[in-house]
Formats: structure tokens, sequence, C-alpha cells
């Protein structure tokens, strides 16, 4: 099946009881066993739940791969990811992470013992120089948040198979529609289905894919210990976002070019970073590997601060919002909201200054989208 096929269909079958096209939504705590020991496979929807199945199934078909794993949102999945590791252990990380893995790993993570060096991805030395004896995880977003640098996976892979690490993506902004990194031989696909895969700002969820059984069964383990699950009405939502998801993500990778290269071209903008756009300094290892470049648009005025505030508090159509990959466009001030528990320092340290506005690209028509931002940058 194609991909756009596999989105309506793959793991979904018509309710053998009522033919309900829509996969049922089995809203339970627990079920019934017919007798001791005997179930219909399920007993417990924090271990499993029928809607869950039909989920994970789902993604992992459209990854490629053969195990998906829900969780709770994106944080949960990655925390659910940090606990395959040890006190001891060391992560090479990617610098420019969501504000959330960061404050995961340094201010809880680091109280277990669990170090991280964070690296610019894209420059394949500096990962291979932050390598330790101790290092078991190397941890990639691809394209970072939020500002949009892009890691060349088949290399990633390459160096930690030389190095003997568990090899981790977090490809929420890019969608397995428009990258796949398991093909890449990547171990651990992480999204927040959150953003792009359910798609209309309806649910918070994430979730794991691996082709490894044994990655399978732990993170089954760490669902059903932890519990950070899903719960059914979540899964069956995002079930149904992700139905049109070959189509949000062409409309949205359109529209994401269309404002890019609007912003480009506009005299108040200094600087915009889009995976499509040819001075994105990766912007050959994004043709390579991704189908389209996705919605996320990440910029800088320039003016000072007081200018990106003026243009955000701004802007009518676009939402003002912390969320992004949904079909409504929202616009974001990284510094003051994502990543506000990133420290200033390292924040600048990674070249993530006050004045960067994060831009997701909704589905409504460019024209509209462009009128928005025209009429707000008149304003700074
Ligand atoms: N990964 C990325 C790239 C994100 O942008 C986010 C949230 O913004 C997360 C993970 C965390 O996901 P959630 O908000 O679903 O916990």
């Amino acid at each position: 099946m194609k991909f756009d096929t596999k989105a309506v269909h793959a793991g979904i079958s018509h309710d053998p009881t009522t033919g309900s096209i829509v996969p049922p939504l089995y809203q339970t705590a627990t079920f019934v066993l017919e007798e001791i020991g005997k179930d219909k496979g399920f007993d417990y929807t924090r271990s499993s739940n029928p809607t869950r199945a039909v989920l994970e199934d789902n993604v992992a078909a459209l990854e490629g791969g053969k195990y998906g794993i829900s969780f709770a949102s994106g944080m949960s999945a990655v925390d659910a990811m940090l606990r395959l590791l040890s006190a001891g252990d060391h992560i090479v990380s990617s610098d420019d992470v969501y504000g959330g893995v960061s404050r995961l790993l340094d201010q809880i993570y680091s109280r277990y013992d669990v170090t991280v060096t964070y690296v610019d991805s894209s420059d394949p030395e500096q990962v291979v120089k932050a390598i330790q004896s101790n290092t078991r995880l190397l941890w990639i977003e691809t394209p970072t948040n939020p500002m949009l640098k892009v890691t060349d996976l088949q290399t990633m892979s390459k160096i930690a198979k030389d190095n003997n690490l568990l090899l981790g993506v977090d490809s929420t902004f890019a969608t397995p529609y428009l990258l796949r990194p398991l093909e890449f031989g990547v171990d651990i696909v992480l999204h927040s289905t959150t953003k792009y895969l359910s798609g209309h700002n309806q649910i918070i969820g994430g979730m794991v894919i691996v082709n490894d059984e044994s990655l399978y069964k732990q993170f089954k383990f760490f669902q059903k210990s932890v519990g950070a699950v899903s719960s059914p009405f979540d899964c069956w939502l995002t079930l149904l976002g992700i139905k049109t998801l070959a189509l949000r993500m062409d409309r949205h990778s359109e529209n994401g070019m269309t404002v890019a290269k609007y912003l480009e071209g506009h005299p108040k903008v200094k600087h915009v970073s889009y995976p499509g756009l040819p001075s994105h300094p990766q912007h050959e290892i994004a043709k390579a590997q991704m189908k389209a470049f996705s919605g996320m648009v990440t910029f800088e005025l320039t003016g000072s601060i007081e200018s990106g505030i003026k243009l955000m508090n701004s802007v009518k159509l676009a939402a003002l919002a912390e969320s992004l990959g949904a079909v409504e466009t929202m616009i974001t001030h990284p510094a003051s909201m994502t990543h506000a528990d990133v420290p200033k320092a390292a924040r600048e340290k990674r070249g993530l200054t006050d004045a960067f506005v994060r831009l997701s690209v909704g589905i409504e028509a460019a024209e509209d989208i462009i009128a928005d931002l025209e009429q707000a940058l008149a304003q700074v």
C-alpha cells in the first residue's frame, strides 16, 4: 500500500460486530475474563486497549516499522526512551532540542546520574567528538525545534553502529509522510502526536516506533509499569486525524514554502530558517532525506526583540500559542514560551536568541496567512 492508503486503512478493519467503518472507542478501564487465565487479549487498559492497539499498528505501518507504542504525551514517550538507560550512562544529544526535552534531561535525569553532551548534530564531527566510553544513546531531533537544523540520518546511523549506540530520532516536525527514520537504520523513532499526526489541536500524545523486539518489550513494560498511557479517546481522535495526514502535510509544506519565501523577501526580516530554502545550511540534506519540508518556519526581524513581540501581538489570523503542527497557523516566541526553561546562556550558546519567532504554518489559504503577516509586519 502507498502511504496515503496506509494512513486511511493500515491496522484498521471494520468492526465485526456492527460493521462500523470507524474503529470503536473502547472507553473502558478493564476487560472481563471468561475464566481465570482466559481473556480476549486484553485485561486492563494501562497494559493495553483495543483502540490504542489500532493506533499503534497504524502509526507503526506509516513509519515502516514493526511496533508502535503509544504514550500520554510526547514527553512521556521521551521519558520512556530515557528509561532504557541506567545511572552512569551518557547521551549525545542535538543541542537544539525541544525545551521540555532539555528540562527533563538537565533537571530530572541528571539527578539519576545520566549525563548529556549537547552538540550541533548537523555537524557529524561534533557528534563523534562528544562520544565517551559510557555513551549509550545518540539522540537526534530533525528538523529541530525551533531553529530547524537538519541532521543527516545516514551518517548518524553509521556513527551509532560504529560506536554501539542506540540511535533515537524525534521526527515530530517531519512526520512519517516526509521522513521515515527507520529506513536509515535508526533504532527508535519518536513523535509528539500532539502535533502533525493528530493535527487538529485536539489531544496531547506521544508514540515510539521500533523494529527490534527486545526494545518493543521494554517499551511495553514501561507503558504498563509507569502508566503514562494515552487514553482510548485520545487514541481514537488521533486515528481520525491521521487519515488526512498526507493531504495536510502536502498543504503545510506548500504553505510553509510560500510563507518562507515571502518572509525571506521582506525588508523587515533579517533571517529565515526553512529547510526548503536554498539559503538553509542543510538544504541539500533535507532535500535528499525528506519528501518535502513541512510547515515550520523560524525567523528573526531586523529590529530589536521588541519588534518581534509587537509582531506576535499584532497577528490576527495566526494564534499566539505554544503548540505547532495543527491546521491552524500558530505563532510562538520560543525564548519566553516553549524554551523558557532552557537557561538564557544555554539558549544563546545554541544560537537561539530572544529575537526568534517560530511560525507553524497551517492549512488556511496562503494568501490569508501572508496578508495577516503583512499587516502585523507593517506595525513593527
Ligand atoms: N518533541 C518535539 C519536537 C516537540 O515540539 C514537543 C512539544 O512541543 C515534544 C517533543 C513534546 O511533546 P508533548 O507536548 O506532546 O509532550
